[in-house]
């Protein structure tokens, strides 16, 4: 972060000072929240969570080095305190970016964030220095910490912004506010809490009305609900997909046989083939979003074809593909789920599988609501008719619809099993395995599946 003294960090925030002598020392950063990252330079942020308070941690921070805790009451250190910490650290972010003057980029979407995140700060990276959410830090705590890691040399802040409801959006883009919004899709993630469709859509356009004249909103041509969003904001807008108006566009879109995506990608500046090394046909789309905003950077066809084709994945347990010794390929894709991202995780099985066994190891898809049920056999019907060799589902109700979608699209018996745990599946799947067979395991963050991908990688 940049150097910000005591004195000028409690103005910013409104906070009073207790047990400081020299208000003039500065804080060089990190920001953290976790006490086991302060070192020195650091400010510990101090929340109070239901089990730990982080107060009771302020000694330890600064016997690490910690120059001072941001809390809600003095804790016998050198402190700043304020009523709201969370807003505080919104408002230190929100200085620190109109004082560096960086470039900020912020995204958002159903499915597809950081993945797309990723992508993004990979081809940026290239031109110049740029600093990006780590991991899925998409929320009102995460998102002014990330902020604040930005230094005098940064020249792009990109930025995942998570939104559970209406105003959600809002609030980040209050914090830091985007020169250039890219909303990726409208699926139904969390549709449950939403509401429905048009209540995700009104949440997450709320991106774009944060744009200013001069900025730019880079939207899915591809998605209804995102082009709509165009009437939303006073920002020029940029299209990305493979419909024929998009200014961003893939064309020849196919995937190699080993199910990693390879399309020529058309800017206005020009085209390029791209051959990526990340695995689904759901990333042809979001190397189109990342292109379309480095474009828009000032990047050329040419070098965001060359950034695409050599990312790779920086985030755990996403079409994660392991090969183990005795030829049997696990591909961990256990990190989350909905309906959109089953269904690509699926195609990518099949591709990925062509002329050999595919088992998709499947769990519930959290938070839908009132659709759950046909999600979830929409899910298990595609698995058929994608030729998947065998479900595996796991766990209660939900892994009961995802099984019945596949056996009443395929009178499929014998293909289709419920398990009732993550041990149980592991325990068949140990014993049926083959050489050769390629076994995708997905499902909502809750439910844990990694465990499966590890157990059989461990066991190969
Ligand atoms: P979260 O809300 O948990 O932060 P996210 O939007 O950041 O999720 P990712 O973590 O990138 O999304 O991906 C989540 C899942 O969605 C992964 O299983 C991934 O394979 C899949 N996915 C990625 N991009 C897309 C896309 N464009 N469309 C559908 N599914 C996608
Ligand atoms: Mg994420």
């Amino acid at each position: 972060m940049i150097a910000l003294s005591l004195a000028e960090i409690a103005e910013v925030v409104g906070g009073q000072t207790y047990d400081i002598p020299d208000a003039s020392v500065l804080v060089t950063g990190p920001v953290v929240r976790d006490s086991r990252e302060a070192g020195p330079g650091s400010l510990f942020a101090a929340f109070v969570g239901e089990r730990v308070d982080g107060h009771d941690y302020a000694p330890q921070v600064v016997a690490a080095g910690a120059v001072a805790v941001l809390g809600s009451r003095p804790v016998g250190v050198p402190a700043i305190v304020v009523d709201d910490v969370q807003a505080a650290l919104g408002a230190l972010a929100r200085h620190v970016v109109n004082k560096l003057g960086t470039t900020l980029v912020a995204l958002t979407g159903s499915a597809g964030k950081t993945s797309t995140k990723d992508l993004i700060a990979q081809v940026l990276q290239r031109k110049a220095p740029t600093v990006f959410t780590p991991g899925s830090l998409n929320n009102e705590i995460g998102l002014p910490l990330t902020a604040l890691s930005a230094t005098e040399e940064t020249r792009f802040l990109v930025l995942e912004m998570g939104a559970r409801g209406i105003g959600h959006i809002r609030y980040l883009t209050g914090l830091t506010p985007p020169r250039i919004g890219l909303v990726l899709n409208v699926g139904s993630a969390h549709i449950g809490e939403f509401g429905g469709r048009e209540q995700i859509a009104q949440a997450k356009g709320e991106l774009v009305e944060a744009l200013p004249e001069d900025g730019t909103a880079v939207l899915n041509a591809d998605d209804p609900y995102v082009r709509a969003m165009a009437s939303r904001t006073k920002a020029k807008v940029l299209l990305f997909g493979e419909a024929d108006e998009a200014d961003v566009r893939a064309e020849n879109v196919r995937l190699t046989d080993t199910g990693q995506p390879s399309f020529t990608l058309h800017t206005p500046s020009g085209c390029s083939d791209v051959t990526m090394r990340l695995y689904g046909e759901h990333h042809v789309s979001n190397a189109l979003a990342a292109a379309a905003v480095a474009h828009e950077l000032g990047m050329s066809a040419e070098e965001i074809a060359t950034a695409l084709s050599e990312a790779g994945s920086l985030s755990r347990w996403r079409m994660e593909v392991t090969e183990r010794p005795d030829g049997v390929t696990v591909v961990n894709d256990a990190y989350n789920a909905n309906p959109e991202s089953m269904k690509a995780a699926l195609r990518a099985l099949a591709a990925m599988g062509k002329g050999r066994r595919t088992w998709a190891v499947l769990g519930k898809m959290a938070e839908l609501g009132d659709e759950s049920l046909a999600e979830h056999d929409a899910v298990g019907r595609l698995a058929v008719r994608l030729n998947v060799s065998k479900l595996v589902a796991v766990g209660g109700r939900e892994a009961a619809w995802l099984q019945l979608g596949a056996y009443n699209e395929g009178s499929w018996g014998e293909e289709s099993v419920h398990v009732s745990d993550a041990q149980a599946a592991v325990d068949l799947l140990r014993s049926e395995l083959r050489p050769g067979d390629v076994v995708l395991v997905k499902a909502s963050r809750s439910v844990g599946l990694e465990s499966v991908a590890q157990a059989l990688l461990e066991s190969g």
